[in-house]
């Protein structure tokens, strides 16, 4: 499903060494978690992985293409739902305006230009809304929401490209511990019933060790430690 290579990227003209030589494979369907401390390149990995940033060296592979292939390169962005730490909601729009943001993957521009988002569009955003139990929502300025709900709707919107992948960088970094268990439960259901792949970065060891399958650690850039949580002990 994901197979890294031998990944480097280095910033600020070689002086910042963001990842050094990452290698590993994530099976369609897995919850990974990335484990490490602030500055250990976890974000930087993520944006890799859906092309928001270019490595410097080694390769990526989703689902068997190359991620910086130009060809393939927008219909990767729709297979690879990004969750963001701060949300990166639009806070004037809707909830609903904000989910139908990620149908916009399957937008023309000729399209965009007529008549931008069907019946079937708002029916499946509203489905999202469902999965992430905020249905009731929909028609709330996104910026009414507490921080747990901004954070579901932002899993909402990923989940309406329809992706094969979810990437959620720090997704609870900024939310209270209740809040916080919602997103992970959510993020969890998702994968067991669409069998979505889904890699969540996170510095906190017992939510990973609660919610994850699988560790990779990351320290200085580098994989430390990569392991199913079942063997995942304290001084890994
Ligand atoms: P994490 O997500 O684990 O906190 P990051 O990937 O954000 O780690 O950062 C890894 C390293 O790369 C840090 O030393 C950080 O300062 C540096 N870094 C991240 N983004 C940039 C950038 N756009 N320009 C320069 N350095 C960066
Ligand atoms: P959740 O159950 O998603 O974690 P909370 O328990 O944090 O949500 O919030 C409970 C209620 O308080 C929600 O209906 C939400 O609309 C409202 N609320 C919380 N924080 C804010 C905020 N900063 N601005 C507006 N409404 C808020």
């Amino acid at each position: 499903m994901i197979q890294i290579r031998g990944l480097c990227k280095e910033y600020n003209c070689c002086t910042t060494k963001a990842l050094t030589n990452i290698s590993f494979d994530v099976q369609q369907g897995q919850f990974v978690v990335l484990l490490g401390p602030s500055g250990a390149g976890k974000s930087t990995l993520l944006r890799c992985i859906n092309g928001l940033v270019k490595a410097t060296d080694g390769e990526i592979f989703i689902q068997g293409d190359r991620i910086n292939d130009s060809r393939k390169l927008k219909d990767i962005h729709r297979r690879v739902g990004m969750v963001f730490q701060q949300f990166n909601l639009v806070k004037r729009l809707t909830v609903l305006e904000n989910v139908l943001c990620g149908r916009l993957a399957y937008v023309s521009a000729w399209t965009s230009c007529l008549k931008l988002f069907s019946k079937q569009d708002v029916n499946i955003a509203l489905h999202c809304l469902n999965r992430v139990g905020l249905v009731h929502k929909a028609y709330d300025r996104a910026d009414q929401l507490s921080g747990g709900q901004q954070q579901r709707v932002g899993i909402a919107r990923a989940l309406a490209q329809c992706p094969s992948i979810i990437l959620a960088d720090e997704p609870v970094a900024s939310l209270d511990p209740k809040s916080a268990e919602k997103v992970l439960t959510v993020l969890r259901t998702i994968k067991e019933q669409d069998h979505i792949t889904v890699i969540v970065s996170l510095h906190n060891i017992e939510l990973a060790n609660h919610y994850a399958e699988r560790i990779i650690g990351i320290k200085n850039g580098r994989m430390i430690v990569d392991k199913p949580v079942s063997a995942f002990t304290d001084d890994d």
